[in-house]
């Protein structure tokens, strides 16, 4: 057969296998399914409806209510033809989760009959009446009233038989309830001052985005055996069981081949999620066992952090449709890595230029240096609040131990962009040559690759790295809501583009060229922030005393680490953004030191119960049958045998006595010490009491309970145990 013949033939083979396939498998075909996106708009709504929201999407122009009235038709219609009965408002509040109540599309048609309604006004705005979210003492009572508003940036879903609404979740008297409201604002202000210094290099942009791409990191465990742990069912981690023989030390999970079981949970969770519109892309083993990865194509800040909190919902649905158990905790097993969330973060514009990457020619270079230095700038003037932002009494288990957290917040750039830093922070004005060319200045900025080769050589232990074309916000929890860390990153940013924009312009009003204006204030910013720019090792107890010497937030108590949202400097950069004021800022940390109390006092009340009527009722009965058998032994054997045969089971027994006493004697003061504290009025000492005193003791109990579980005969031991928590096939 000729050559030619050969490939006409394959060809026609090819585009007959591309005919048998069922087009409808594939994602291309089935994302966003189940979302009213511009796609759908354009085929449900009337044209000039269709252009209205574009703006309102696009521009944020305010949605009026007679196109309400129609878009809210549309979206019935919609719905209705996939079979939806009920809709409602699905907002962020300040919990971990999301809150949504249920109403069916039926009203009354006057005739006695029944009919589907669904107006404009629904889809706006409700008043769920939430007055048990957490308020931080915003609401009194009297008012216990909320709003919630339609988030148009951010499309409605449909799930199941309901239309999902996005929302912000705001108090009567103005003030945010949520996460969302916040961060729709720093992203505003982030937008804003980052176009104002973007103008100075591209006039025509018009519009800064910041993005995020996150990387969500969890533990799959068997649903019966997670029955079986009540600390599992209760909090989310395991506050007793010892470390299994084999954990991770051979690093043999990490990229293995994923378990078939496993492997089928993660094809539906990514179908179900790619039809919801969340673009997932990557899958993988993570270093713990039974640890797993998912990471979706970056989004629009906003937008990404609606599909995380709706992939951490999906996720625990789909994971008990396939006999498991979801773990997002940040730590659910003693011993082995705990769960994070990494952030990829990046600023780029309307006209398609990502900000975070390094330019081609000298004048995009100077545009990404700056970019970088003002985000450096953002991060080492607001370090602690940054921490702050990342922290909660379950991300605090990750906080010093080695696993991306250190207690201390820095930046890892590598070498390249760190030499360009060095070689700008030394150079002078008058090196820059005045040339007859288009700007008529050569600006002397040292060149970088578009790809930095130090994206092989990463710093794993960089809470905050530069990894090519983006920071890498590393500290955040598993857990957690994305919006707290990006509320604060995007408004540190935003002020530190707005101070830059102003000294440069105090330069240039002065008569000093504008790219030398540029390249002083730089210099300046790359002086001042030096402290945060750290490449070594962050786990290591010298960088603590270093850090500590560059004047860095190295605070460690998690109840402490949140009067950073209340310094100054947090307050006024909060105020002079418009992200939040004193009075919210302040409600806000109320619920966090509250959240922060509730969690500790709930680990200390179920370990105190497994330990008196589950683990001493065990151990004693173990011991009981060692003591029965050294009587027996004693009585069958002549004394001096005895007491040889008898030495191992004796030993036995003084231990559990031990150890059984210290359990007891520790669980009591545990109690003690959660009387004492429940005693404080103050949201933050009660924190700080728990935090000092409760804390502790669970943990010198759980000490003596995973002694026991080695000595105590393995039948009788009734809560399943890390070997069996820790490894699916
Ligand atoms: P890693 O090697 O750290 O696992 P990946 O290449 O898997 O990183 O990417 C992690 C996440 O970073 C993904 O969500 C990806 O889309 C996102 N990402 C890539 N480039 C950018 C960018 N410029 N801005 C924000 N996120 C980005
Ligand atoms: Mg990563």
């Amino acid at each position: 057969m000729s050559s030619l013949r050969f490939k006409v033939v394959g060809e026609a083979f090819r585009k007959k296998a591309l005919e048998v396939e069922t087009p409808a498998d594939r994602p291309s075909v089935y994302f966003a399914k189940y979302v009213f996106n511009k796609q759908k708009m354009f085929k449900y709504l009337p044209a000039k409806v269709y252009a209205k929201m574009c703006d309102v999407i696009d521009n944020g122009a305010p949605l009026d209510r007679s196109v309400a009235d129609e878009v809210a038709a549309g979206m019935k219609k919609w719905a209705m033809d996939l079979g939806v009965t009920h809709y409602t408002h699905w907002f962020q509040p300040l919990t971990e989760g999301t809150a949504e109540k249920h109403d069916g599309f039926v009203e009354h048609d006057g005739k006695g009959g029944m009919m589907e309604e669904f107006e404009g006004k629904l889809l706006v705005q409700q008043e769920p009446d939430a007055s048990s979210f957490p308020n931080g003492g915003i609401r009194s009572t009297f008012e216990a009233r909320g709003y919630s508003a339609w988030d148009p940036a951010s499309p409605v879903f449909v799930v199941g038989d309901t239309l999902m609404i996005p929302t912000v979740f705001i108090s009567y008297t103005g003030e945010a309830l949520d996460y969302k409201a916040p961060l729709k604002k720093a992203l505003r202000a982030v937008d804003k001052a980052t176009t104002a210094v973007v103008k100075y290099f591209n006039p025509e942009v018009k519009k800064v985005q910041a993005n995020l791409g996150w990387e969500q990191e969890y533990f799959l465990v068997d649903e019966g055996l997670y029955s079986a742990r009540p600390d599992l069912l209760m909090t989310g981690r395991t506050l007793l069981g010892r470390e299994s023989a084999k954990n991770q030390q051979m690093e043999d999970h990490y990229f293995g081949a994923i378990p078939s079981r496993v492997a089928a949970f993660m094809r539906d969770l990514e179908i179900q999620a790619l039809e919801l519109g969340i673009p997932c892309k990557t899958r993988h083993n993570e270093v713990a066992p039974n640890q797993f990865e998912l990471a979706p194509i970056f989004e629009e800040c906003n937008l990404a952090v609606d599909h995380n909190m709706l992939i951490m919902s999906l996720m625990r649905k789909v994971a008990r449709k396939h006999g498991f158990r979801v773990l997002l905790h940040e730590k659910p097993f003693a011993g082995i890595n705990g769960s994070g969330k990494h952030n990829n973060w990046s600023l780029s514009t309307d006209t398609g230029i990502v900000l975070h990457a390094p330019g081609k020619d000298s004048e995009s270079t100077l545009r990404f240096i700056t970019i970088v230095v003002e985000t450096l700038m953002g991060v080492y003037r607001h370090n602690g609040l940054l921490k702050a932002s990342i922290m909660s009494a379950t991300n605090a288990h990750r906080l010093g131990a080695n696993e991306a957290p250190p207690a201390i917040i820095s930046s890892f750039l590598g070498k390249q962009l760190t030499d360009a830093l060095n070689q700008i922070e030394t150079s002078k004005n008058d090196q820059l040559i005045t040339l007859a060319g288009k700007k008529g200045l050569k600006l002397d900025v040292p060149s970088i690759p578009e790809l930095l080769i130090d994206n092989t050589d990463r710093n794993r232990t960089s809470p905050f790295a530069f990894t090519g074309n983006r920071f890498e916000f590393r500290a955040v929890g598993s857990e957690a809501n994305c919006a707290s860390a990006m509320i604060a990153l995007n408004t540190a940013v935003a002020e530190a583009m707005a101070s830059f924009k102003e000294r440069v312009d105090a330069l240039i009003a002065n008569g000093t060229p504008k790219f030398a204006a540029i390249l002083e204030v730089v210099r300046e910013d790359i002086k001042t922030c030096k402290p945060i720019r750290f490449d070594g090792n962050g786990y290591s107890d010298e960088w603590v005393a270093e850090a500590e010497k560059r004047g860095l937030d190295v605070e460690k108590s998690c109840p402490v680490i949140f009067d950073r949202y209340l310094d100054k400097a947090s307050i006024n950069m909060f105020e002079k953004m418009n992200v939040m004021n004193a009075k919210e800022l302040k409600a806000r940390n109320e619920i966090k030191w509250d959240t922060y109390t509730k969690k500790i006092q709930i680990e200390s009340r179920i370990l105190g119960d497994l330990a008196l009527n589950q683990i001493l009722p065990v151990a004693t009965k173990y011991q009981s049958t060692l003591v029965d058998n050294v009587t027996k032994v004693a009585s069958v054997f002549p004394a001096e045998k005895a007491k040889k045969l008898n030495a191992y089971n004796l030993s036995l027994i003084e231990q559990i006595a031990d150890h059984t006493a210290s359990i007891n004697e520790k669980v009591e003061k545990m109690i003690d010490e959660r009387k004492k504290a429940n005693k404080i009025d103050s949201e933050r000492e009660r924190a700080i009491a728990y935090h000092d005193h409760v804390a502790p003791m669970i943990e010198e109990v759980r000490r003596h309970i995973d002694k026991l579980e080695l000595i105590v005969d393995d039948q009788m031991w009734i809560l399943p145990k890390y070997r069996e928590l820790l490894f699916l096939r």
